[in-house]
């Protein structure tokens, strides 16, 4: 019905309207129009999730209509309907599931695919549209929606607002807020950011100062990075008490959550990099999800991937002192592995045949895996090919949709020798992780890697190993193209450590004087992300029975007291070596 629809009905627009009262128990009223251009002469299914009597009358075309209403669809019936221009006029009671209505406020949230559940539309993906909005609210509220509002006026306790037409945006990025906000605004560069929010305490509103600047940096480098401008009419902030989400990136009026952006009076360093993040985060929508969206719900994860992988980048600047490398290392790729091991593991990408079960798709995989293998992908093809291809990426797919093999065609041009296609069958299409022993023969380092679910699949990648002689330790580079690598040696390593810079993704194998001398020396490696993956082979070690739960564990305790990551490395390492008693 989906791709029927989509390829029928074209130039889609939406006129809205609602009346919100000041109770929240009482019905909001809704008018609209949704004007299309028809192709076909087949019968015409609006979504609604609502019951029938909330629908109050339909017109099309200026004379009032039969409808059906089935399977929480509205069915105009072909002989109702021109071919060409149509004009479908509804009157109809919102539904409330979907408005967060709360006593003196309500916001919208429409994702994944709940925009039905208040008003009637073609609610999926792939079907952008305009909207208009006219809000009719109490006259002491403020209103703010995607773009900006031409026209208020108040009538006695009444107050109507106006707002322009939108982008073209799909019905999940529609949104709009109103409610007793306060407001403060901020200017740079000829660009206006709003706040708008709730909180009262003025220590936690002082902080809008740096909340301002990391909306305004995160827009500069997104700007600079896709060399595209900021895409749509504004950027408003609106600040909600108890939001159910981090944020929400509803286009040019994003949603953030009180407690992440209005941090205590002893904020840790943790939570400020994780309001840093979010915001980067949401504003990366802005390029990545809102000016180009997915076909369809399976492809969820692209959005959400560029935003995290984005976020990191710009992030990456704003703080300094922090070693990011090593947070990826725990913040992701031990979450994805953990996923990827168990036999329920899935691929990146994953069917979904019914819109209605989009929220089961999130999970460690897309969340945490899917970041693991865009930092490969930008190895695999070099960062300025990278850059370039999500530039035009951006550019052919403005205010359009795009699937993950769009994206996988265009960068694949931008460097061939990448083999993208086939990476991509592998990382993104498959599911699970290779199993990669390290060992030295022959005067030689030899690296290969086994499918362990037997389908025979290579995974591309790079990363180091590194060689430990009496004296000294090196790290050589490996290039993983294909099932094996060999490096010929000049001087025989006395052990081997595996995933040196913790680049490498997957189950690593060494021999068993090498993981002797893991369990015992990890303790005094210097660099942070390779005691970081040390310590996460001799998890796995232990994980398939190569070492015991005591030797693991002993050696756990020996270098316990003199780690110096102690916040969550050692939380995580007491828990551990809690589970493994
Ligand atoms: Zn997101």
């Amino acid at each position: 019905m989906a791709k029927l629809r989509k390829d029928d009905l074209k130039d889609i627009h939406y006129h809205l309207s609602f009346n919100i009262p000041i109770h929240k128990e009482t019905d909001i009223a809704g008018e609209e129009d949704i004007i299309f251009h028809r192709k076909s002469t087949s019968d015409v299914v609006i979504d609604f999730k609502a019951k029938e009597s909330q629908i109050k009358e339909i017109t099309t075309n200026g004379k009032k209509v039969m409808f059906l209403f089935k399977n929480e669809h509205i069915i105009i019936a072909s002989d109702k309907l021109k071919q060409g221009k149509n004009i479908v006029h509804i009157s109809f009671i919102a539904g409330n599931k979907s408005l967060n209505r709360n006593e003196d406020y309500l916001y919208t949230l429409f994702v994944p695919e709940r925009a039905r559940t208040t008003f009637p539309c073609f609610d999926q993906p792939d079907m952008k549209a305009i909207f208009t909005l006219k809000l009719e609210t109490p006259a002491t509220w403020k209103s703010v929606s995607n773009t900006y509002s031409l026209k208020e006026t108040k009538i006695k306790d009444q107050k109507v607002v106006l707002f322009a037409e939108t982008k073209p945006l799909p019905t999940y990025l529609f949104s709009f807020v109103t409610g007793k906000f306060e407001k403060k605004s901020c200017t740079r560069n000829g660009r206006l950011v709003n706040a708008y929010y709730r909180e009262t305490d003025s220590a936690k509103v002082a902080q809008l100062g740096t909340i301002f600047n990391e909306v305004f940096s995160s827009i500069h480098w997104l700007e600079e990075y896709t060399a595209m401008p900021y895409p749509f009419a504004k950027y408003d902030l609106i600040i909600l008490p108890g939001f159910q989400f981090g944020g929400m990136e509803h286009a040019g009026a994003i949603l953030y959550n009180d407690k992440r952006m209005f941090l205590s009076d002893h904020s840790t360093p943790d939570e400020e990099l994780g309001r840093m993040e979010l915001i980067a985060h949401e504003t990366a929508h802005m390029w990545f999800g809102d000016l180009v969206t997915m076909k369809w719900f399976n492809d969820v994860w692209t959005k959400e991937v560029f935003a995290n992988y984005l976020a990191a980048k710009i992030t990456e600047k704003q703080f300094p002192d922090i070693n990011h490398k090593l947070n990826f290392l725990k913040a992701y790729q031990m979450f994805a592995l953990a996923e990827d091991r168990t036999e329920g593991t899935h691929p990146i990408q994953q069917q979904l045949d019914n819109l209605q079960n989009a929220g089961l798709l999130y999970g460690n995989i897309i969340y945490d895996k899917a970041p693991v293998m865009m930092r490969k992908l930008e190895q695999q093809m070099g960062s300025d090919a990278f850059k370039q291809g999500l530039q035009k990426y951006l550019k052919k797919y403005t205010f359009d949709n795009a699937t993950w093999d769009d994206l996988i065609d265009i960068l694949d041009k931008e460097n061939p020798q990448a083999n993208l296609k086939e990476f991509s069958e592998v990382w993104v299409k498959q599911k699970g992780m290779p199993e990669i022993s390290v060992k030295v023969e022959n005067h030689s380092l030899i690296i290969s890697q086994h499918d362990l679910l037997g389908r025979g699949i290579n995974w591309k990648q790079r990363f180091s190993v590194g060689l430990v002689y009496n004296d000294s330790m090196k790290s050589v580079d490996i290039n993983m193209q294909e099932q094996s690598v060999s490096i010929s040696l000049e001087a025989l390593p006395s052990y081997i450590i595996p995933n040196y810079d913790g680049m490498g993704y997957g189950k690593f194998i060494v021999d068993s004087v090498s993981t002797s001398y893991q369990l015992n020396n990890w303790m005094n490696i210097k660099e942070d992300i390779t005691r970081q993956s040390v310590l996460m082979n001799i998890y796995e070690s232990y994980l398939s029975h190569r070492v015991s739960a005591e030797s693991c564990s002993n050696a756990l305790l020996k270098g316990i007291s003199i780690e110096k990551n102690c916040t969550d490395s050692i939380g995580s390492l007491r828990l551990f070596i809690f589970c493994l008693f």
